[in-house]
């Protein structure tokens, strides 16, 4: 018999489309369970200061379809009369600051955590269970896809439809002037956007930071000859201190290419942003309704993910030392497909 009676849900670091269908899932399959579910508001610094609110069946109504978090995941600063806000809270990163967290458990007596989030937020999990010998299992959302043991996070999928929405509109543009694009999407050090964008919208090349060391990805591109025949280019460029990001390639080949009429466009925010594809939502909802079967089942410190369309349980260790490989297959699929 599980002694969990009460669960604690939060939503940390950056947002992502199909955050608030894990919402919906956990706490309805929490509730088909006969546990209480306590939403913790503001991620780690909600659970620090104790913004919880108890949530029922209808707290989560209507809410599949909606991009972004209701519980936010934002930690709302002042400084001189100004409202700052991060999706960070450094306090949790302190021990001091974590004991003030595990205070608020014990007084609101929730028994185990279920968070969603990225890679910090699944090492804040990690040493905070760790440290307390505390039940935690950990959902993977962000749009990065770059938590190793999940073929897929949750806000991937969207994010990359968000893309090649974009993408699709910039070549049209594009062709009609000649130009060469590059297309800054983000990914956190990850080229998964990069990558699968590129090869899902066409474009003539993707430069990603699992590679950037090895070799010079426009050196390569421009080699290839990409104007032979085409009348305009486009280039994905994954954010990332390693790659410089578009605009560093935008002025190479401003420097070393000067024939070439370049154009850079930085999507942004906007790939966090819209409601979740299908595809999310779907994992979402079996992922959340996972990680309460995974609770009860007496599992601890898990990342509840998805392997080969199975929902697999992966230990925090694992999940966050190991970095996820980019498939070779994929570089080869877009290159051979661009000429
Ligand atoms: P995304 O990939 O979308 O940015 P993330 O979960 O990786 O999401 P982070 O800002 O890295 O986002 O982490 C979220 C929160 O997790 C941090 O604000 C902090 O509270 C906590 N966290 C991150 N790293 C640690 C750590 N080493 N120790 C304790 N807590 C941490």
């Amino acid at each position: 018999m599980s002694q969990i009676k009460t669960i604690g849900l939060l939503t940390s670091g950056g947002d992502a489309p199909g955050m608030n269908a894990a919402i919906r899932a956990v706490t309805r399959a929490a509730i088909c369970n006969g546990l209480n579910v306590k939403a913790i508001f503001q991620g780690y610094k909600g659970l620090i200061s104790g913004n919880i609110v108890e949530f029922k069946s209808q707290n989560v109504s209507n809410i599949i379809q909606q991009g972004g978090t209701i519980l936010k995941t934002s930690n709302i600063i002042q400084q001189g009369g100004t409202i700052l806000k991060t999706a960070r809270c450094e306090e949790f990163k302190t021990e001091a600051g974590r004991k003030l967290a595990y205070e608020t458990l014990v007084r609101e007596e929730i028994d185990a955590l279920v968070v969603i989030g990225g890679d910090g937020t699944l090492t804040g999990a990690r040493i905070f269970a760790s440290e307390y010998n505390y039940p935690i299992v950990g959902l993977p959302g962000t749009i990065d896809n770059d938590i190793y043991g999940t073929d897929s996070t949750i806000g991937y999928d969207t994010a990359l439809n968000t893309i090649l929405d974009s993408v699709d509109k910039i070549r049209d543009t594009a062709s009609s002037h000649e130009r060469l694009f590059f297309i800054e999407v983000m990914g956190r050090d990850a080229g998964f956007l990069a990558l699968n964008g590129a090869i899902a919208s066409g474009a003539e090349a993707a430069i990603i930071p699992e590679i950037s060391t090895e070799v010079d990805q426009l050196e390569e591109f421009i080699k290839q000859g990409f104007r032979k025949s085409k009348n305009s280019s486009i280039v994905l460029v994954a954010e990332s201190e390693i790659t410089g990001g578009a605009l560093h390639y935008a002025e190479r080949v401003k420097n070393e290419y000067p024939e070439y009429d370049v154009r850079v466009v930085i999507l942004g925010h906007v790939q966090r942003g819209g409601s979740p594809s299908a595809y999310d939502r779907i994992l979402a909802s079996r992922l959340g309704s996972a990680s309460i079967d995974a609770l009860l089942d007496g599992q601890r410190n898990v990342l509840v993910g998805i392997e080969n369309d199975k929902v697999v349980l992966v230990p925090f260790s694992k999940a966050i030392k190991n970095d996820k490989p980019i498939d070779p297959e994929l570089i080869k699929v877009l290159k051979s497909l661009s000429i």
